[in-house]
């Protein structure tokens, strides 16, 4: 049985923030303003993995309101999404994300982004690099992103139910 997940995320930039993306801090002169650490990139892939298996959304499992998120890493929110997804017996075949950002060239950080998802994963999942593609686009002047004023990330995944050894 195959499940497709969706994610989705934004964030507004601010001077002087840490960039944050798939749980690397790129140098930049903006980064993301949240309550987190505001990884983009991580906020959309757990939605895209609690959204594959139904199970709700970041903002139900870790809200703002709560102290206790404040300024976490966001790799602890990943970490619970995919707990969750693999004790409901999936696992994760591949994730696709493209990074939205105009000011910031990523191009010289797709790999390492995609080594450092997959170096985050590896405690629940054993995923090949061929298995996290890391797009990177601008949005060539239009909208708030295209302003240099925010970062959107959109994620899929696929998972497979199955006893694959992949499932650690
Ligand atoms: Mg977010």
């Amino acid at each position: 049985m195959f499940r497709v997940g969706l994610g989705f995320d934004n964030h507004r930039l601010a001077n002087g923030r840490p960039l944050w993306i798939g749980g690397l801090e790129i140098p930049a002169p903006v980064g993301e303003l949240a309550h987190s650490d505001g990884d983009v990139l991580l906020h959309a892939l757990t939605d895209a993995l609690l959204g594959a298996v139904a199970a709700g959304d970041i903002g139900e499992h870790f809200p703002d309101s709560d102290p206790r998120w404040k300024d976490q890493p966001s790799a602890l929110f990943l970490r619970h999404a995919a707990t969750l997804v693999r004790e409901k017996g999936f696992l994760l075949v591949n994730v696709d994300a493209t990074i939205l950002l105009e000011k910031v060239k990523l191009s010289p950080y797709k790999r390492v982004i995609a080594e450092k998802v997959r170096e985050l994963l590896r405690d629940t999942w054993d995923l090949d690099p061929g298995a996290i593609s890391i797009k990177a686009k601008t949005m060539e002047g239009c909208d708030a992103v295209g302003a240099g004023e925010a970062i959107v990330a959109q994620v899929v995944v696929l998972l497979e139910k199955s006893q694959a050894s992949n499932n650690l």
